[in-house]
């Protein structure tokens, strides 16, 4: 069935996040299919995030990400690539829905990198290429 990518960025490990984000995506009714706590290389990321290199949030982002542990997770269920991205909210948690993960969890640092908490596969072509940087 679909699968998509979710990683807990530094921020979400580090403010003790792991537990509540992954029962949030249990609640709705997904499968975590894979899971692991890890800390991303250089090349993983330069990966994950090629379509934003260049960009001005790009090195921030990147720094950002190897600040410190992750968790990655594939999780699993029919429609589960919009669903995440449902549950997690917009973007920027200062304006995300109340009710999503960046909105009840998240907020403006005041950072050039918009900490927000996860990460979720756009597209199946993206969830099974990302799956395959963070999984093999
Ligand atoms: P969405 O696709 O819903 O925007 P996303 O997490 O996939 O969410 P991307 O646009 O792929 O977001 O950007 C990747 C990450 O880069 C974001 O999650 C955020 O941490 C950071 N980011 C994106 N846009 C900005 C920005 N304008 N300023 C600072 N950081 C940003």
């Amino acid at each position: 069935s679909e699968r998509t990518l979710v990683l807990i960025k530094p921020d979400g490990v580090a403010r003790g996040l792991t537990g509540e984000i992954l029962r949030r995506i249990e609640a709705k009714g997904y499968v975590i299919a894979e899971l692991k706590k890890t800390t991303a290389t250089a090349e993983q990321l330069a990966a994950h995030y090629a379509e934003h290199e260049g960009k001005p949030f790009y090195q921030p982002l990147v720094d950002f990400m190897l600040s410190g542990p992750i968790v990655a997770a594939v999780a699993e269920g029919e429609g589960v690539i919009p669903g995440f991205r449902s549950l997690a909210g917009q973007t920027d948690p200062t304006t995300a829905a109340p009710g999503t993960i960046r909105g009840d969890l998240g907020r403006d640092w005041g950072e050039k990198v918009q900490k927000n908490l996860v990460h979720g596969s756009d597209s199946i072509e993206s969830a099974e290429r990302e799956i395959g940087i963070w999984f093999n």
